[in-house]
This record gives structure tokens, C-alpha cells and sequence, in this order.
């Protein structure tokens, strides 16, 4: 069966069509610009030549449409039909409370998916824009939401209440939630099956380093905490995000500054992290690259996410009875899979732990490796990501 996975952002929309039969993409693309000047699609069928088809989308179901019509072109797309789709698998960012896995698309299901706008104004919205594109233009299939969140809906409280009064959770549910769930979901998954073990069974610290990045502890499979929050503003520095800073530091930029909720909230969201620190991209590349030839401050933003990555990990490893006890710390997304400068910097931190890299093995970009010497206390691994398999995974188990 077919399964097309749909990830909507506010101005784009990425897609794949999976053949879950050997679970292989048989076509996928982006669609960018949506409702601005300029959009277009570009559409891949694996085996066949690349298009991009420009055309004014004023709205994601125009972009939808477009994205059918590509998918079975009779000469570049991938299927003879509409009817070839199985099902569409659409990732949705947060699922407050509501969903702890994830779920076939009903009224119901909708309705707290709308409750949610408020935990995820700028992600909720174009998801559910896609989702109900998807039920005019393919109404006889089901749709299946996958939540960034659910799978951090196993912490227990002491690692989701904030310290602050509490019935601010109550009242507004302001809680630690947790995003890339899918992610560390799919590669606990992946690690189980690399070191042959029941994924009931495996413990981790697992690193999703990207352009936004997150570390989660798994304890028996599960997710028992993790470095994003309410929103995916905390924890680490990111590319452009902040991570954790003092709390403090927002009323005084307001007042030092002039500046409104819009205005730090753009701040801390866009022009901070490695890109804030740096002053040259938020693109980790670049900034190698820049500190390669001497830029002091883009080393510095190096130095910092390093460290701050490394703080994360130690702090996790007081989850679980010693370092033994830890199957694997796992390294995935576009930095932590294709850096292995950045995974060697932030192993040689925990040396204290007896963690120890094979320099090696780790030299390696994007490819499952176990990168650690024979002498580390615990194995580090490589894990590349596929959110999209993933979803396409949940959706296929649920209908
Ligand atoms: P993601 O959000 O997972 O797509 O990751 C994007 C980030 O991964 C960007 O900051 C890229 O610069 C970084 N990245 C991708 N490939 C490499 C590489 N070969 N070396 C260093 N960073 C990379």
C-alpha cells in the first residue's frame, strides 16, 4: 500500500509517497511559497527527472492539488491514480495532552487539534490546513494525525512542571511537551534493532542536532524527559532559537529595548542561537566553515552548542543507574548525522564518564555506525532520521 505522509509549515509543504511494501519513498517534494508571489512545486518521482512546476497557489489546498496533479502526471509522476493512495499520514506539532500516540482523523480529533492553536499558534494552523485540504481532495481515505509531542507524553511530572505557580498549569496547561517525537521515536526504534534488542528494553540519550535540536533520555523505550518545552523555543541553543537563557533576560531586553511580545518573541525565536552568537548564518556549515578561517564569534556559537549539548547529556545520565545502564548515546538529524567534528568535540566533554570516540569510525556522515572505541563505557551511534517513514509507519498501523 501507498501512504502519503504530508508536513505542512505556514508558507510550505513537504511530501513523500511511501510504498510500504519495502517501505521505499516513491516520490517526494516540496512545495514552497504558498500564498506569496513565486510559489512552485518541486516534485521528485525516484527513478524519473526532477520538475518544478511554478504556478500562484493563493492557499495549501491549491498547493495540494498541485501536488496530486504531480503525483500522477502521466509522464513524471508516480501513480496511475488517486486511487493508489492507501492513506495520508499528516504530521501535526502539538498534541497537548490530548494525544499520547497517534490517531485516525475524526471530528473529535479535529476539534483538539484547534484546542492546541493556543500551545502552537505559528505550527497547529497550516496543519490543519493541510489535513482538511487532504479530506476535500481525497475524501474516501483516512487521514491519520502524527503528534511531535506524544511521545514525550510518558515523562512523569517532575520532569514536565515548571517551577512556577501551578496553577498556571492548570489554568493554561503550561507544561514541558517535548517536539521531534517522531524522531527520537524512530531512531529508539532503529538503535533497538542495530544492538538487537527489545526496544522495551533499551535505554538511550538520544541527540537530534539539527536546525532545531532537542535530547531526550529514554528509559525501557520511553521517553522520560526531554530538552524542548511548552514550546520548541528551550533547551539547546539552535540555529536561530535561544534554548535555555535566564528568564529574566526577556522582561529586561523589553524594557532595555522597547520592544513587545512580538518583537522578543522574534528574537529569541530568530536571531539568537548559533546564528544570534555568531553573526554569520544559522547554518552549522557556514559557521565551520567561518571559524575554520579564524571567525572568533563563529567559534564561539561552535563552543557553546558543543558545551551545552554535552551539559544536556550529563545531566540526563543521572536517569539511570550508572553509564552501563546506558544502551547508547545516539547522534541524528543534519549536524549530529554529518558532523563528526561536532560528535568527537562533544564525546572528548564526557570523557569523564569513560564515553570514548574511535576517530576512525566516527569519521563518517549520514550512515548508521557505532562510533565508539571498543573501550567507551557506552556505545555512541549514528543514527540517521526518517520522520516520514515514521509516519508513514503509525499511519499504515492505524488504518
Ligand atoms: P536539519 O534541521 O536536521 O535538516 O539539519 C540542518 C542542519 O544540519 C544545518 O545547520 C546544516 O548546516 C547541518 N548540516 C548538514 N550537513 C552538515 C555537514 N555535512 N556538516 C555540518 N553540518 C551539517
Amino acid at each position: 500500500m501507498n501512504i502519503l505522509v504530508i508536513n505542512c509549515g505556514s508558507s510550505s509543504l513537504k511530501y513523500q509517497l511511501i510504498d510500504m511494501d519495502g517501505e521505499n519513498a516513491i516520490a517526494k517534494g516540496l512545495v514552497e511559497r504558498i500564498g506569496i508571489e513565486g510559489s512552485r512545486v518541486k516534485h521528485e518521482t525516484i527513478g524519473k527527472e526532477k520538475q518544478v512546476i511554478e504556478e500562484p497557489m493563493s492557499d495549501h489546498r491549491k498547493a495540494l492539488e498541485l501536488v496530486m496533479g504531480a503525483l500522477v502526471n502521466p509522464e513524471y509522476g508516480a501513480v496511475k491514480s488517486l486511487d493508489e493512495i492507501g492513506a495520508v499520514g499528516h504530521r501535526v506539532v502539538h498534541g497537548g495532552e490530548d494525544f499520547s500516540a497517534s490517531v485516525v482523523i475524526d471530528e473529535k480529533v479535529m476539534k483538539a487539534i484547534e484546542k492546541n492553536i493556543e500551545l502552537a499558534p505559528l505550527h497547529n494552523p497550516p496543519n490543519i490546513m493541510g489535513i482538511e485540504a487532504c479530506q476535500k481532495l481525497l475524501p474516501n481515505i483516512k487521514q491519520v494525525a502524527v503528534f511531535d509531542t506524544a511521545f514525550h507524553q510518558t515523562m512523569s511530572p517532575e520532569n514536565y512542571i515548571y517551577a512556577i505557580p501551578y496553577e498556571y498549569y492548570e489554568k493554561h496547561k503550561i507544561r514541558r511537551y517535548g517536539f521531534h517525537g517522531t524522531s527520537h521515536m524512530y531512531i529508539t526504534n532503529k538503535t533497538a534493532e542495530i544492538l538487537n534488542k527489545n526496544v522495551e528494553d533499551i535505554n538511550l540519550i538520544t541527540c537530534h542536532l539539527g536546525n532545531g535540536s532537542s535530547i531526550s533520555a529514554i528509559k525501557n523505550g520511553k521517553s522520560i524527559c526531554t530538552s524542548m518545552g511548552l514550546t520548541p523555543l528551550e533547551g539547546l541553543p539552535m540555529g536561530t532559537r535561544s534554548g535555555n537563557i535566564d528568564p529574566a533576560i526577556v522582561t529586561f531586553l523589553m524594557d532595555k529595548e522597547n520592544l513587545n511580545t512580538e518583537e522578543i518573541s522574534n528574537v529569541l525565536n530568530k536571531e539568537s542561537g548559533v546564528f544570534g552568537i555568531s553573526g554569520v548564518s544559522s547554518d552549522f556549515r557556514d559557521i565551520e566553515d567561518a571559524a575554520a578561517d579564524g571567525n572568533k564569534r563563529a567559534q564561539l556559537a561552535l563552543d557553546i552548542f558543543e558545551e551545552n549539548v554535552a551539559r544536556f547529556i550529563s545531566a540526563y545520565m543521572t536517569e539511570f543507574k550508572s553509564i552501563e545502564d546506558i544502551d547508547a548515546i545516539v547522534f541524528t538529524a543534519g549536524l549530529g548525522e554529518n558532523s563528526p567534528e561536532t560528535r568527537e568535540h562533544i564525546i572528548n566533554k564526557l570523557s569523564i564518564f569513560g564515553l570514548e570516540i574511535d576517530e576512525n569510525k566516527n569519521n563518517v556522515r549520514g550512515k548508521e555506525t557505532i562510533v565508539s572505541s571498543e573501550e567507551s563505557s557506552s556505545k555512541v551511534i549514528v543514527v540517521p532520521t526518517d520522520e516520514e517513514l515514521m509516519i508513514a509507519r503509525d499511519t499504515l498501523k492505524l488504518i
